[in-house]
């Protein structure tokens, strides 16, 4: 028998960081302290304050999406290096570094799912690989997407974070704003629903494009939402922006997008959404069968 033994268990202390944070966390919008699995529990937003800190597209998707619906589209599309470019690096260098830092192969992925049983064309951009700049790959996979929509007669979502076009492909980025543009006029002829959401931060030229020509635009809590950010305006027009321009409470009341929904109640306002424009009852299993009574019990039970 030991006397005085020190079987407690030890302290354990977390040092391996991910997401870009490491055990405890200040908010840098209320400063309280928060722990970093309390804050990926809440869904990457402050359980205090309820800001609302970036998703990956990986998150993103598994808040929005119905488990296991998700199908990627259009992996073969890879970046090439047109114009050679180099800064203070090479850009493949530079394209190298992003998949392995984020996991994705590009800045979007794309593909189809069911929100709450619709079936949807989404798009989803990546802020941690390039900034979610919009090159070639980021513009080409969006509009195959959108023809894919188009051809199947389904609905599109994209959620948006970037921070504008991509430097290294030049006016081979600027060009896909006109050719997602141009095949988002196409899904409009159709008369196909597109739902845009803007998330923190949404800048340059994909606010310039697809990003604003939602038939409606949703956009999370206190999101930056610019074509230049702030510093620049007020560098070129030698003033200062008024508290809170470009946020998005700030463009709902200057009449630029439709709503702001919080994140925790994204995916079932994207369904009420989806339903409205679509005119259609949920389409899985639960609800194909029923009557319409039965479609009513059962979204009276889901929302
Ligand atoms: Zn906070």
């Amino acid at each position: 028998m030991r006397l005085f033994s020190r079987d407690k268990p030890k302290i354990k202390i977390q040092t391996s960081k991910r997401d870009g944070f490491s055990g405890w966390l200040k908010c840098t919008h209320c400063t309280e302290l928060t722990h970093t699995n309390e804050l990926e529990q809440n869904r990457n937003c402050c359980p205090k304050c309820d800001y609302h800190y970036r998703l990956s597209s990986k998150q993103r998707l598994d808040l929005l999406v119905d488990p296991n619906t998700f199908e990627v589209k259009f992996e073969e599309v890879v970046s090439s290096d047109p114009l050679q470019f180099v800064d203070s690096e090479p850009y493949p260098d530079r394209l190298k570094k992003a998949k392995e830092k984020s996991t994705n192969s590009e800045a979007v992925i794309v593909g189809t799912c069911q929100i709450e049983g619709h079936k949807i064309a989404i798009g989803v951009l990546d802020f941690s690989f390039m900034g979610g700049s919009m090159g070639s790959v980021v513009g080409e996979r969006l509009t195959r997407t959108i023809e894919f929509a188009l051809e199947k007669k389904l609905p599109l979502v994209i959620v948006s974070t970037s921070g504008g076009a991509r430097m290294q492909e030049s006016t081979l980025s600027l060009m896909q704003m006109a050719k997602t543009s141009a095949a988002l006029s196409r899904l409009c002829e159709a008369r196909l629903p597109y739902i845009s959401i803007l998330t923190n931060p949404t800048t340059g030229g994909i606010t310039a494009s697809f990003a604003s020509l939602g038939d409606i635009i949703i956009a999370e809590p206190n999101a930056l939402i610019c074509f230049a950010g702030p510093r620049v305006i007020e560098q070129t027009i030698g003033h200062k922006l008024p508290d809170g321009a470009q946020k998005s409470e700030f463009l709902l009341k200057h009449g630029m997008i439709d709503c702001i929904v919080s994140r925790h109640e994204l995916k079932s306002k994207l369904a009420e959404f989806l339903e409205m424009l679509t005119g259609n009852e949920r389409s899985n299993e639960q609800t194909k069968n029923a009557t319409p009574k039965e479609r009513k019990a059962t979204r009276k039970q889901t929302n």
